[in-house]
């Protein structure tokens, strides 16, 4: 339902739940967070942020990492539960995903993957993303890890159907966030030495007015000081550039 990744030098989570607040009018029954310090850490929670915001008390180390995304869910498969929210990991733990959508061709999807031998943690379409992804990235010949994330998204995205806002961070990556759409909205927000991406400006419009709007199934490479834009085939691509005028 609500989406936003950060990367730069500030803490992370602070902005990615801060901007999660910004789209709560939207509704949503579920959130969490995953954020890249020198681990990978995620945390979610069925209800309201308040929940996550407690849970996030006892867990450690997830307030320094600079890179990270958020989620608040809006539950299409799977019930609302903790299990069920966002992120869903690779069972190697190495990425973290969160989607806003319906992956139209997920069980086809994950009947394929638990023939590989993948246990699902979730009954959600989105979890088989995750799985696809660390696959990808692990077979990926692309050497910079930031690239090869970026890779390894348009190689799962030209695999599904349907309608999806994709964010994802990796462990072997940090630094990078990576999104990519279809049939639903992205949103890339330029800063200074740290960039934004949100399913709608209200996540940042605090931070910046400077946006790119992504186009139709294209994929974005987000670091604290490059904004790269491909199609799924990874050609070159450009979002729509606009200035934000409206206030807060
Ligand atoms: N289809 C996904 C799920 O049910 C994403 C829902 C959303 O857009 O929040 O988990």
């Amino acid at each position: 339902c609500g989406i936003v990744g950060y990367a730069g030098s500030r803490p992370a989570l602070t902005i990615v739940l801060d901007g999660l607040r910004r789209l709560e009018y939207r509704g949503y029954d579920s959130a969490g967070v995953a954020i890249v310090d020198d681990v990978l850490r995620t945390a979610k929670r069925a209800g309201k942020l308040a929940n996550l915001e407690k849970a996030l008390q006892s867990e450690d180390g997830l307030d320094t990492g600079t890179t990270g995304i958020g989620h608040t869910r809006w539950a299409t498969h799977g019930g609302p539960t903790d299990r069920n929210a966002h992120p869903h990991r690779s069972v190697d733990g190495r990425v973290a995903v969160i989607h806003n959508g319906i992956i139209e061709n997920f069980a086809k999807l994950r009947t394929e993957l638990e023939q590989q031998g993948i246990e699902f943690a979730s009954d959600t379409d989105t979890e088989c993303a995750a799985h696809l992804l660390s696959f990808e990235v692990s077979r990926s010949s692309v050497e910079d890890p930031a690239e090869r994330l970026a890779d390894a998204m348009r190689a799962v995205c030209r695999r599904l159907e349907g309608a999806f806002t994709l964010l994802a961070v990796d462990a072997q990556a940090p630094g990078a966030v990576v999104g990519a759409r279809r049939n639903s909205p992205l949103v890339v927000g330029r800063g200074e030495g740290e960039n934004y991406l949100a399913s709608d400006v209200a996540a940042f419009i605090e931070h910046t007015r400077e946006a790119v709007e992504l186009g139709q199934d294209q994929v974005v490479l987000i670091t604290g000081d490059a904004i790269v834009i491909t199609d799924f085939l990874g050609n070159p691509a450009e979002g729509k550039d606009f200035h934000i005028n409206w206030d807060i």
